[in-house]
């Protein structure tokens, strides 16, 4: 990575497109944080923000209820995730009328976790979707989505091989999916070598990196070890001691994701979806670094 090499370009940010991801807020004072988050990243326009689904459908109202005032609220496009955990395919179809006569035209088409956890066995509904695959197919069937997929740099902890995974996203592509979001991950060779042997198995759309900044060290290396991404030795280091000392791991934390992001632009690079954990400072940062501007409307 060079950041001299970087700064000679300064068009940059112009061919970097982000998207933001939101979890649906428990309780009203989670809410009114979110909603500070968005409005601070709204600026930047991002190309859309999505909102998750909880395990085992767990949020299906709140998920509804956060991608509402989104449309309603703000400017930003959102996307509304959806999974097929413990529903059968009518109550899935459901929804997804649902969320399209409510305006929503971007999803994120997923199996889901069940509701016990990341990790933990997962068996699909008897009269239900049974992967992201199906979740694709039930939604061209309602109409001509935008939908994004799961990718898995370093495979789904469920998937014995790399060419069981990838032919699940050739599965997922051939129903209609348009682009691939994938887990987050910290080496950047490990997603180099993955969209390599997706692009060998004849899969052409956008494969965006998930960006995730480390808000909480202890809790990325939990939830990584769940997932099955791996947190390289020298990432633990970078955190070491810092405990305690919240500001100073939140400098290292937007350090080493623009650190991240700008040697994939380097890579050639053009499109980013944060998991911002709702909150807007490591995102925010990190689009300044890539040369994303707020864009602040002209007063009428
Ligand atoms: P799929 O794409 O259907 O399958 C994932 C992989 O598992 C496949 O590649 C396949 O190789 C393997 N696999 C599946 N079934 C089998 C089988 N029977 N035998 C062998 N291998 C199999 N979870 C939520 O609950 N809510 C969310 O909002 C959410 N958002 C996410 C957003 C992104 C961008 C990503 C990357 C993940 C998200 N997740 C979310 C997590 C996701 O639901 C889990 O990773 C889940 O375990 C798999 O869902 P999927 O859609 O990726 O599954």
């Amino acid at each position: 990575m060079n950041q001299f090499r970087f700064s000679r370009r300064p068009d940059i940010g112009d061919r970097i497109r982000v998207s933001f991801e939101f979890f649906p807020p428990k309780n009203d004072e989670m809410e009114g944080r979110l909603w500070e988050t968005i409005q601070r990243l709204e600026p930047l326009r991002p190309r859309f923000v999505s909102v998750t689904y909880g395990a085992g459908g767990s949020t299906r109202e709140r998920t509804a209820r956060t991608v509402k005032r989104i449309l309603d609220g703000s400017t930003l496009m959102p996307a509304a995730h959806l999974t097929c955990i413990d529903a059968d395919r009518d109550t899935v179809d459901q929804v997804i009328g649902e969320f399209a006569s409510m305006g929503v035209r971007n999803f994120v088409a997923l199996r889901g976790d069940p509701a016990a956890g990341v990790g933990t066995q997962y068996r699909p509904h008897p009269n239900g979707y049974a992967n992201g695959a199906d979740m694709v197919a039930a939604l061209r069937r309602q109409g001509d989505f935008d939908i994004s997929v799961s990718a898995y740099p370093e495979r789904h902890p469920e998937s014995p091989d790399f060419a069981t995974d990838i032919d699940m996203l050739k599965r997922k592509v051939d129903n209609g999916a348009t682009r691939a979001i994938t887990q987050f991950f910290f080496d950047n060779d490990v997603y180099e070598r993955y969209v390599e042997r997706v692009r060998r198995a004849g899969i052409y759309i956008p494969i965006v990196p998930g960006i995730l900044p480390v808000h909480n060290i202890r809790q990325v290396v939990s939830f990584s070890a769940r997932c099955g991404a791996l947190v390289p030795a020298w990432l633990r280091e970078r955190f070491d001691g810092l405990d305690n000392d919240p500001q100073t791991h939140m400098l290292v934390a937007a350090a080493v994701a623009a650190e991240q992001v700008l040697d994939l632009v380097e890579r050639g690079v053009g499109d980013f979806h944060f998991y911002t954990m709702n909150r807007a400072d490591l995102a925010f940062a990190v689009c300044h670094m890539i040369g994303i501007r707020a864009v602040v409307a002209a007063a009428a």
